[in-house]
């Protein structure tokens, strides 16, 4: 590949709507453009990145026995009413008629196709354990699609459905995945953290994520050192504090609060601590008023709250609700209520003693609050948000807390679909049976960001071997067409050597086209100019490092080889 005949548009400045590296270096190394809010196009270089991506990927899937399809993306909404998800899946999923006027949803994801397609082919228990993927795109209408390719509204996932006949059949076939997930994320050279994780809408039991440990990541990580409890906020459990020792009980009574509303106005009012509040949250779930109570310090956790409530969606109540349920303007909400609203309470609630809660009466609370005396704790759930320096769930050490981006996600999905849509095989015993499932997603083009984001310095991108768009950029810095013809008499050698070369045939500065290596930044760089001509030495770089190794023309195909080998040996 010549620089001259391909299409490496650099950029010298920041693109001025990337935030983070990965995009900004997508960007300006040419690998990708913007087409529209939350779509992009591939340019061939980052294309070539994606592909050896997608093969590592195809590579570890079929070493697992999963066996490749290419799905339809357009999914019959029949197939999603069947699974109770065409009303479920909201506005994140895009719908679209054809000209009669049958539905479909542009796939956010493939569940109830693969259900359906295996329906239709598999009959007996012979036919299982299979497990089924496709690499293929998904559609998703995100709130908020940022970050480039790491949250677009239309992305690569590699999906597999895996389906076996009983608990211990899926707990194979999940483990072998966890396997394939490991070796595909160690392979593309990064280093991931699995966590438990939340099941949202897929349903199910059991489901962990592969996080890369980044500042710019959009998920946050509880981790425990001493036992290596590893979780997603939205998931991490973490141990409440025992009761403190009162000395006496006091007497519930009302007190004053004009205007004084929101945690922090009452800490000063009151002279407490905000943990010593109870606040008093009204939601609609599903569209019913529902009022959630946590001490004043903590946060409602909205995924933990919708699992306990047993809701589609949950979402903070309007102010005309919350007026409707506790006959106050907002912010005097309380959980001794004067109308009965159906209330959780978070499990550290129990805990707390002449704690201060809204009176649900304007410019009112109520100090003195005893749980237990002044209020039945019917409803008692975990609601709140594990942070930093909480205890751990198994262990009771200081939980730790990290920021990460989500690569991949593995989950045992059990009946959901099987049920809903009915998929049977016949046992041995001529019965037909649910299989259980799992289903296992990798977003390709979010783990080359992520790989970006791991590999980068102050100059550009490091790509490992594994994954570089190419594996050499040949820097040719000649003048007279002798030296045209030598440089161009390397370059054959290379590619006829089988490998891959991008080749800096331009005429621009020793400077500029250094520059654009290290920014493109394939792993080896091989110069070609001065030493060559005078002493027959090529100069040979890797990206990440600084040393430069000068080799005779007779010997430097060898040295490559050994390069290239040597990098893909520190990533298997
Ligand atoms: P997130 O919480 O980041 O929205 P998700 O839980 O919706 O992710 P899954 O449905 O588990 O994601 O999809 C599997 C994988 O697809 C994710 O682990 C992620 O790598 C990738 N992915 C999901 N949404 C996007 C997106 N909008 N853009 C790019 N990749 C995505
Ligand atoms: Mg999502």
């Amino acid at each position: 590949m010549r620089f001259t005949r391909y299409l490496v548009p650099t950029l010298r400045e920041d693109p001025s709507d990337a935030v983070v590296m990965s995009h900004r270096l997508m960007l300006r190394a040419g690998l990708i453009r913007k087409e529209s809010a939350g779509m992009y196009l591939y340019l061939p270089l980052g294309f070539r990145a994606l592909h050896k991506i997608t093969e590592i990927v195809r590579e570890e899937m079929e070493r697992a026995g999963a066996l490749e399809f290419l799905m339809p993306e357009l999914t019959s909404a029949e197939l999603w009413k069947e699974s109770g998800r065409w009303e479920a899946m909201g506005k994140e999923m895009i719908r679209i008629k054809d000209r009669n006027g049958l539905e479909y949803a542009l796939a956010p994801t493939h569940e109830e196709a693969f259900t359906a397609a295996v329906r239709s082919i598999v009959s007996s228990y012979r036919d299982l354990p299979l497990n089924a993927y496709q690499i293929n795109t998904k559609f998703r209408d995100e709130i908020r699609p940022r970050y480039g390719v790491m949250r677009s509204k239309e992305f690569i996932m590699k999906d597999a459905y895996s389906f076996d006949m009983d608990e211990e059949g899926l707990e194979r076939s999940y483990q072998a995945m966890r396997t394939a997930y490991r070796n595909i994320f160690s392979r593309c050279g990064i280093e991931t953290i699995p966590v438990e994780a939340d099941t949202g809408a897929m349903g199910g039991s059991n489901s962990e994520e592969f996080m890369v440990a980044s500042e710019v990541g959009e998920e946050v990580l509880l981790l425990c050192a001493a036992c290596g409890y590893k979780a997603n906020q939205e998931r991490a459990e973490y141990r409440r504090p025992q009761a403190a020792h009162v000395e006496k009980m006091e007497e519930l009574h009302a007190v004053d609060t004009p205007n004084v509303k929101t945690i922090d106005e009452l800490a000063v009012f009151f002279d407490r601590g905000a943990d010593e509040f109870l606040k008093s949250i009204v939601y609609l779930a599903d569209g019913r008023p529902v009022m959630a109570v946590v001490p004043g310090d903590r946060e409602i956790n909205e995924v933990k709250l919708k699992n306990a409530l047993g809701a589609l969606e949950v979402e903070l109540a309007p102010d005309s609700v919350v007026e409707e349920v506790t006959s106050a303007p907002v912010g005097f909400a309380g959980p001794i209520a004067k109308k009965p609203v159906r209330t959780v309470f978070d499990l550290s609630v129990r805990a707390k003693h002449n704690a201060i809660t809204g009176a649900n009466e304007k410019d009112r609370h109520y100090a003195g609050v005893n749980p237990g005396r002044d209020f039945a704790l019917n409803e008692e759930a975990d609601i709140t948000s594990a942070i930093k320096s909480d205890e751990c769930p198994k262990c009771g050490a200081a939980l730790d807390e990290r920021k990460g981006i989500e690569v991949g996600h593995i989950f045992k999905l059990g009946y959901k679909y099987t049920k809903s849509m009915n998929l049977t095989v016949l046992d041995e015993n001529g019965r037909a049976v649910h299989p259980i499932m799992g289903c296992y997603g990798i977003g390709v083009n979010r783990t080359m960001a992520a790989v970006i984001e791991q590999h980068n310095d102050g100059r550009g991108i490091v790509w490992p071997m594994t994954v570089a768009p190419v594996q050499v950029h040949l820097v040719g810095i000649a003048k007279s067409d002798d030296e045209i013809a030598a440089v161009d008499e390397i370059y054959d050698m290379i590619m006829n050597a089988g490998i891959e070369v991008l080749f800096d045939d331009r005429k621009a500065s020793p400077g500029v086209k250094f520059a654009d290596a290290d920014l493109i930044g394939m792993p080896i760089r091989v110069t070609v100019g001065k030493s060559f001509f005078k002493d027959d030495e090529i100069e040979v770089k890797l990206r990440r490092e600084s040393e430069v190794v000068r080799v005779a023309k007779n010997a430097f195909i060898r040295h490559i080889r050994g390069l290239i080998e040597e990098e893909w040996g520190r990533l298997s």
